[in-house]
């Protein structure tokens, strides 16, 4: 009897012992998961959330791939991402769809993560993500307000790690927290560019370009390099938005704007200043080599009539104004040079509209 008992009791601690750590195990998931979840809703922009699901949640959740479909019919997610997808590494893993009827096929009008078998003829347009070998999936649909935007896939060469029985509360909360993130990335992302872009023309605003001065000043004045600007204005612009209408003036403002931008470096940064002056900052450019590329854009844009309106061509011509940041104390304010610069550049500008116009004069 004593020794039924002892059995017993044997049995009963190995169980105990069992089912703690079990309980151990899913405490120590939880805190991985918690962990993960504070990164993902404290994501700074998309890049970063992306990062952290493609790279940091496959090696926290020791899984085999990772994949990732967004609907993003105009490229906005993709433009943002750019950067990210240079890396072809994490760009097999990542995959934009045109529209949602892939994911709408798929998940139904009531979306469920599906955990099982990966490579059925069901899912074959999903799976794009994941790698040969992979046996067991959890596509976990992304949603937001009732539409589903994307799917996240998690990948296992092991055939049971996601079966149609285990449990998906947990699955489907991440699901949750992904599409809230990165729909808040998004929107931050979206507000950032909005502050910073000129909505006519589509090129950076004043702000922006503000801003970036005194990244370049600060830059030029470390490492003994030249900077220049250049301050342009429309010549007799006024006369097109009286003669045919300011819709037609903002075609040509939009016009003008590309027209500058083409013949830039990816390198010089293009602002809209105001009404029709526009402002362009070259780094590592000398007086000499700023004049060229001034007199250059003065010339394409003269040489082309421009129609804003449909057999309604004009003439187009600009003033240009070139400055070169001159050799500075160091140390100096950054700010109150950037302020001389422009003042340079638009006093040479005043010397061009009074010289007769469509053309370039730098500053002595
Ligand atoms: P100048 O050769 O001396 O520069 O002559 P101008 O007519 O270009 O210069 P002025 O400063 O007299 O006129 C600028 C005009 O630009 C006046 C304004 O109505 C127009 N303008 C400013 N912003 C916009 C805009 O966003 N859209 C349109 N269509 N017109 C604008
Ligand atoms: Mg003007
Ligand atoms: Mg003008």
């Amino acid at each position: 009897m004593d020794h039924d008992l002892q059995i017993e009791n044997q049995y009963l601690r190995r169980q105990l012992q069992s089912l703690l750590d079990e309980a151990r195990h899913n405490e120590e998931k939880m805190r991985r998961f918690d962990r993960l979840e504070r990164r993902l809703i404290g994501a700074h922009t998309p890049a970063d959330l992306v990062r952290i699901i493609l790279q940091d949640y496959r090696v926290v959740f020791e899984l085999d791939a990772v994949g990732l479909l967004l609907v993003d019919p105009e490229y906005e997610i993709a433009r943002m991402l750019d950067a990210e997808l240079k890396d072809r590494s994490k760009a097999a893993s990542l995959v934009f769809l045109e529209n949602s009827t892939v994911l709408e096929d798929f998940y139904g009008s009531a979306p469920l993560p599906y955990l099982g078998a990966c490579h059925t003829p069901r899912h074959v347009d999903l799976v794009g993500t994941m790698p040969v070998g992979i046996a067991s999936v959890a596509m976990l649909p992304l949603q937001r307000q009732g539409e589903v935007i994307g799917s996240l896939n998690l990948g296992s060469f092991k055939a049971d790690r996601f079966s149609s029985d285990s449990a998906t509360d947990f699955l489907e909360r991440l699901a949750a927290i992904v599409a809230i993130s990165l729909e808040n990335t998004l929107n931050h992302e979206r507000l950032k560019q909005i502050g910073l872009t000129d909505p006519l023309t589509g090129i950076n605003n004043r702000r922006y370009f503000e801003h970036r001065c005194l990244e370049e000043i600060n830059f030029a004045q470390r490492h003994d390099l030249p900077l220049s600007c250049m301050f342009l204005d429309l010549d007799k612009f006024k006369r097109i938005n009286d003669s045919l209408g300011h819709q037609a003036g903002d075609e040509v403002l939009r016009h003008i704007a590309a027209k500058i931008k083409g013949q830039l470096r990816a390198s010089d940064v293009l602002a809209r200043y105001g009404g029709e002056e526009f402002v362009v900052l070259l780094p590592q450019a000398n007086l000499r080599h700023a004049a060229e590329v001034a007199e250059r854009t003065r010339a394409s844009i003269e040489s082309e009539l421009f129609e804003p309106l449909p057999g309604e061509a004009v003439p187009l011509t600009i003033s240009i104004g070139v400055a070169q940041l001159p050799a500075g104390p160091e140390g100096g304010d950054a700010s109150l040079r950037i302020r001389d610069l422009i003042a340079a550049a638009d006093a040479a500008l005043y010397q061009a509209k009074e010289g007769g116009r469509n053309r370039v004069v730098c500053a002595a």
